[in-house]
């Protein structure tokens, strides 16, 4: 793949029919709706990165909510997982926001970009591996096309896993075996690379306390510190 800016690779992702599975569930998706959100007119495509293409930090899950991003189009919208993220953002000076609603609210990420590896809604939030495999191409392009980028937080394993194949495959010196993954577990890299890993903010880990607000702020804290101070708070 060849763009010259995210721009250009969000245009083109939007029209990506690849998967005919996923392709199905993400129409059926926007269609048949959620009850409580009857009156919204989903996004049913893939979804894009979201955030700050001069970023130096770049946040890494796994797939679009059925019933969030693939309804709002914005990445870790819409849903519970992103009601975490986006407050620790912007508790970290990440975003100028707590909350992100949709794509007309106003929010904007400053030194952070959000990515998934695969850019449409899978059922039970399942992709298939041939799905990763061909989705790969958009998080990769995207990817190299976040000049600054040299920090990463992996939301989970499968995030984890995608991000060591495409350092491996730009050709990066990685240690063997792969470091297990843990929440808290922080990995350097040649050239100031550095691998953050936390758990997912999904509800099975948020509702049964295994991952808390105080574990999830400290990765961002701790990516903060990484990135640089925060921006000077513009006057009033
Ligand atoms: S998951 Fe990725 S490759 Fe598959 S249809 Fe969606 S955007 Fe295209």
């Amino acid at each position: 793949m060849d763009f010259a800016s995210i721009d250009e690779l969000t245009a083109a992702l939007a029209e990506c029919r690849r998967c005919p599975r996923l392709v199905e569930w993400r129409e059926q998706v926007a269609r048949d709706k959620r009850a409580s959100f009857a009156d919204d007119d989903y996004w049913g495509r893939p979804v894009p990165g979201f955030g700050d293409p001069a970023a130096n930090v770049v946040i890494v899950g796994l797939a679009p909510a059925a019933h969030g991003a693939n309804r709002t189009g914005r990445m870790f919208t819409g849903d519970r997982s992103g009601q975490w993220l986006f407050r620790a953002l912007h508790e970290a000076g990440f975003a100028n926001k707590p909350a992100s609603v949709g794509p007309t609210d106003g929010l904007a990420l400053d030194a952070a970009w959000i990515t998934a590896p695969v850019r449409c809604a899978p059922p039970a939030n399942k992709p298939t591996t041939d799905e990763r495999d061909s989705c790969a191409p958009w998080f990769e392009t995207e990817l190299d096309l976040l000049v600054n980028r040299s920090i990463y937080i992996c939301l989970g394993q499968y995030g984890y896993h995608s991000l060591w194949r495409y350092l491996g495959s730009r050709g990066v010196e990685l240690p063997r075996p792969r470091p297990k993954f843990g929440h808290g577990v922080e990995i350097s890299l040649p050239n100031n690379v550095t691998v953050l890993l936390s758990f997912h903010p999904s509800q099975q880990n948020t509702f049964t306390g295994k991952l808390t607000r105080e574990m999830f702020a400290a990765v961002f804290e701790r990516a903060r510190q990484f990135s640089g101070p925060c921006p000077p708070t513009p006057a009033p």
